[in-house]
């Protein structure tokens, strides 16, 4: 896989997405998804530009994150939990990862609260939002998503940066459009609730031209990049 090949055609293809819906592209960063990605494969990445990566597994993150901490902090990259997080995993997590997107319930948001004031460090966190049912295992249902906002606003080593979401698999692009459209209308309303919840999580490697259509200020993008997986995760 040529790296930066594929990460220019990538950059491309959102900057064509933003200027079709009036966006400004430089507010829209790529969380490069390198699950069961190398390490050198990731500095390569890096090198060409990449400064925010994005692992599923908190044991798979943490090797690579510290073999890349020998990078020169000028090229250090964010590191982004995207995954599922359980709550016995969760101090790892504040130790890890820069940004967690996949926060799910007041459990678990109580659980990096605590961790994160032992560490004595502001943890950045997204909300992931289920707007599919039964069609998906993880996130607060919609329903639910007001409650959690308020419960989360209330602890103080939690900064909420906004909400994520991950549509049911489908084949078609199209079909993720009403969810990423449903989850700015809820990013948008939690802010007029006084949440401000302003990045968006959105969009993969299939159909993230459709999410920053429709307002993603994060793309996660991972078979784009760096090109198949082997093994599904
Ligand atoms: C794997 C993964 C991605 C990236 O998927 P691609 O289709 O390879 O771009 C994005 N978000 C989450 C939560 C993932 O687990």
């Amino acid at each position: 896989m040529d790296i930066p090949g594929s990460l220019r055609l990538v950059l491309e293809r959102i900057h064509n997405a933003a200027a079709r819906s009036g966006r400004d592209p430089d507010v829209i960063t790529i969380v490069a998804v390198s699950k069961t990605v190398a390490v050198p494969v990731i500095l390569d990445a890096v090198n060409a530009g990449v400064a925010v990566l994005g692992e599923n597994r908190v044991q798979e993150a943490r090797e690579k994150i510290r073999e890349c901490r020998t990078l020169s902090p000028r090229v250090r990259p964010e590191w982004h939990l995207i995954g599922n997080l359980q709550k016995n995993k969760a101090k790892h997590a504040v130790q890890l990862f820069d940004l967690i997107h996949s926060v799910d319930s007041a459990g678990l948001a109580g659980e990096i609260n605590r961790h994160a004031r032992q560490a004595e460090k502001v943890q950045r966190v997204l909300l992931q939002v289920n707007l599919s049912g039964e069609a998906v295992k993880h996130g607060i249902p919609e329903e639910d998503l007001m409650g959690l906002l308020e419960k989360v606003s209330d602890m103080d080593y939690l900064k909420l940066e906004g909400l994520m979401v991950m549509p049911p698999f489908s084949h078609e692009p199209e079909e993720s459009r009403p969810y990423f459209r449903r989850l700015r209308q809820l990013a948008d309303r939690a802010g007029e609730a006084g949440y401000p919840a302003d990045e968006l999580s959105m969009g993969m490697s299939d159909d993230f031209e459709i999410a920053v259509e429709e307002g993603a200020t994060m793309v996660r993008i991972g078979t784009a990049i760096f090109g198949r997986r082997e093994k599904k995760v």
